[in-house]
């Protein structure tokens, strides 16, 4: 009984308990649930309202309410015409691919046939009977060329040699061996005339003297047939029977022509560097092919032997193979196809597109504009970012450089700029080297989710691609961005991070047995940044008045900007935007250093406008800076000094900005004025966003004419400012 009774206490002290503790729980949730259901409710409600109309085919109302708030059939509709203009695309694509694809096969196919139908009798006559002709058609080009008469100074012995498919009858090789011999005679040298046969060249004939081929093969005509086909333009509307048709048209006009090259051996491959030797007159900078396909670029010219960089693969190149003079420096296809494209160093899509199909090429090196042709730096290049388009100004055709440690956010500027130059009319060359694909991806997210791709290109050389790729990237970007340069336009291009190149560079050079200097870094590095950023300009009104900003990054260590290349960058450029990695954690994001970032074309390219009002903030800013180091020993502070404490970090609350959320002049200015002035000191310096959001929207909604007049760039009057003090004035009034 006792025991029953201890139980009852023990139960209502338990209900008493959770009566007086898990009331307010209880009946909370009651009431979350009671007003998930009124919600609910309201909700299905206002469908059914906003219901009606749309679908009421008696109402009067329906087209504006239509056209308002566009229904979701009309959004079905237009994802439906969009999916097929995405279609239609795509079959185009698939079209062209598939008969590039067709044409290199018919090749194969024709080049089977050649082989066959060019080894029966009845055309071996006939090629016979042309075999005098052909001589006195290569005797006819034959020049020696300056690589030639070099050769001859040290070894006075020029190697000469026929080759044939066939044995050639006695008179042509005489009358070819006599010759050669006179014309050497002639400048003090001897021949050295040696007849081989070669049945890989099919048919014909070949000459070679020193390291220049005369060639009337068929063999030849083949590659060239092959090289041709391939480069050609397909309008994507031809049939097969075209294509077969043209091929066959080139084949009848085979062997008039002698095709004159030059060719090397390769000596050794490794590292992605190849030494040869041969390729007498062979420039610095040109393209060679190896024998399957694959091409290089020269890079090195030593009296003995030649080094190229490959690009990409080198597994299938071995040692005493064949290596030829493609006849034309390192270029990458430009024109507006490009944009909203993906590239490769090398102008090769690689966004899974499809092929790009340009017209034209620009050799990768290129001369930088001379002083007569450039015009001074004037019209402001805005990257919508308050911390650098009111401290550190860009100019259209400036260089500019983001410097900074790793993770402090360099990239997310130079995208920032980018998404700022939508409608503006500029065209935008975002260069990836030796970054992680990832961060090239996301860079390429960002851009479409903006909806700014569709005026940028990227090139990309990404870290697991080779150093002599990632070498060539930043050129091949200033060649696409000079095409647009000349052609008038405004370009803006961004080198992510040129540190890497110096790092690619450097291991290229290293491998090429260049002479390592400080750091390990060769001793033109230097000269290759600043033959690589005097490219960027403005043009001349006779030159169209184009130009190209140059955006470079360059990542420090532990904040060292005095270390090899970034002093070597920093000299070349017109300023630099530094970011302080403590700023970063201290939360101001872009972390821009006010003290060390500067930008040399100065105030030139900003508005007018904007100049009147941050003409003081550079000093103010560093002002706060230097009392914020005092105010951390604890010192008691005056409060004078309090005051330009409190109204710095008001400030730089204000530089504040988030990711893609470029701001335009105007409102920059706005703000600006606002802070300086005071406006904003009721409200906490946290609460400085709060503020910018509620000016804006007061700015915009009532005062329209203010808006308009700071939109026009130009000096505000005395008059003028009293009346943006008090429309501030009466704003504070009211929010
Ligand atoms: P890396 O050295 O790896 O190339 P980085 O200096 O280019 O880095 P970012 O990749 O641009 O730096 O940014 C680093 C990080 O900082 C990112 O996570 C980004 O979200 C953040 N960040 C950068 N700028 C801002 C900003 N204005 N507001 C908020 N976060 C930012
Ligand atoms: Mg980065």
């Amino acid at each position: 009984m006792k025991y029953v009774i201890y139980r009852i206490i023990n139960f209502l002290i338990l209900v008493a308990l959770i009566v007086i503790f898990g009331r307010k729980k209880i009946s909370e949730i009651f009431e979350s649930r009671r007003s998930k259901i009124e919600k609910s409710l309201d909700e299905a409600e206002k469908i059914e309202k906003t219901q009606i109309p749309v679908f009421d085919p008696g109402s009067v109302e329906t087209p504006n309410v239509n056209k308002e708030f566009p229904t979701e059939e009309s959004e079905y509709t237009d994802k439906i015409n969009n999916i097929k203009k995405s279609e239609e695309d795509t079959c185009l694509e698939m079209r062209k691919e598939m008969l590039s694809q067709v044409r290199i096969d018919a090749i194969n196919n024709i080049k089977e046939k050649a082989i066959k139908m060019f080894s029966m009798q009845s055309y071996r006559s006939m090629l016979a009977k042309r075999e005098s002709q052909m001589a006195v058609n290569i005797l006819k080009s034959i020049h020696l060329t300056p690589g030639d008469i070099a050769y001859l100074k040290t070894h006075d012995v020029l190697y000469v040699t026929l080759t044939s498919a066939y044995p050639m009858p006695d008179n042509v090789v005489k009358q070819i061996g006599d010759y050669t011999e006179q014309m050497l005679a002639e400048i003090g040298g001897k021949t050295s005339y040696w007849v081989k046969q070669d049945p890989s060249l099919i048919d014909g004939f070949c000459l070679r003297i020193g390291d220049t081929i005369y060639d009337c093969s068929i063999k030849e005509e083949l590659y060239r047939l092959t090289e041709i086909t391939q480069k050609e333009f397909l309008s994507g509307d031809e049939t097969v029977n075209e294509i077969l048709s043209n091929i066959d048209r080139d084949i009848v006009n085979m062997g008039n022509k002698v095709h004159i090259y030059q060719l090397g051996r390769v000596l050794t491959v490794s590292d992605g560097i190849c030494w040869m030797d041969g390729l007498a007159d062979i420039m610095y900078g040109e393209v060679v092919e190896f024998e399957r396909g694959q091409l290089g670029m020269v890079l090195d010219i030593k009296s003995n032997r030649i080094g190229c960089v490959i690009y990409g693969n080198y597994d299938h190149i071995e040692s005493g193979s064949r290596v030829r003079r493609v006849g034309r420096i390192a270029s990458v296809p430009v024109g507006i196809q490009l944009l909203g494209r993906v590239v490769n160093a090398l102008g090769q899509s690689i966004d899974g597109k499809g092929q790009i199909r340009t017209t034209e090429r620009r050799p990768i090196e290129c001369h930088a504009p001379t002083i007569p042709e450039r015009a001074p730096v004037d019209t402001p290049l805005h990257t919508g970012i308050k911390a650098i388009d009111s401290l550190v100004p860009i100019g259209r055709g400036q260089r500019e450089l983001i410097i900074g440690d790793r993770q402090t956010g360099k990239t997310s500027i130079a995208v920032d700029a980018i998404l700022n130059q939508k409608g503006k009319n500029v065209i935008c060359i975002y260069v990836a080297i030796g970054q992680k694909e990832t961060t090239v991806a996301e860079v390429r997210e960002r851009l479409e989710k903006y909806g700014a791709m569709e005026y940028t290109t990227i090139v990309c050389a990404t870290a697991s691609d080779s150093a002599s790729l990632q070498y060539i990237a930043p050129f091949a970007g200033t060649a696409m961005g000079e095409y647009f340069m000349y052609a008038g336009k405004d370009v803006l291009i961004i080198y992510d991070d040129l540190s890497k190149h110096a790092v690619a560079y450097r291991e290229l050079s290293l491998l090429l047995h260049r002479p390592s200097g400080r750091e390990a870094y060769p001793g033109d590095i230097f000269y290759l940044h600043s033959r690589l950023l005097e490219r960027s300009a403005k043009l001349s009104e006779e030159l169209g008045g184009g130009s190209m900003t140059a955006l470079p990054v360059i990542e420090t260590l532990a904040g060292d900007i005095s270390s090899y290349i970034p002093t070597n960058v920093i000299s070349i450029t017109d300023g630099q935007i530094f970011l302080d990695t403590e700023l970063f954690y201290e939360g101001q994001r872009p972390a821009v250093n006010v003290g060390l970032s500067v930008s040399r074309v100065g105030s030139a390219a900003q508005t007018k406008v904007m100049k009147q009002f941050s003409a003081s903030l550079r000093m103010k800013l560093a002002q706060y800076r230097e009392l914020v180091g005092f105010s951390q020993f604890g010192a008691d502070v005056d409060e004078s000094t309090k005051k330009t404490l409190d109204s710095g970090k008001r400030m730089m609350n204000a530089l504040k900005q988030g990711r893609n959320k470029p701001l335009p002049d105007w409102k920059q200015v706005l703000l600006i004025f606002a802070v300086s002035e005071g406006f904003a000191d009721d409200f906490n310096t946290e609460e400085i966003e709060d503020y910018e959001e509620k000016l804006f929207g007061y700015i915009e909604n009532y005062r329209s004419d203010i808006k308009e007049r700071l939109e026009s760039g130009k000096k505000l009057s005395h008059e003028e400012i009293d009346k943006l003090k008090k429309v501030l004035e009466e704003m504070c009034k009211v929010i």
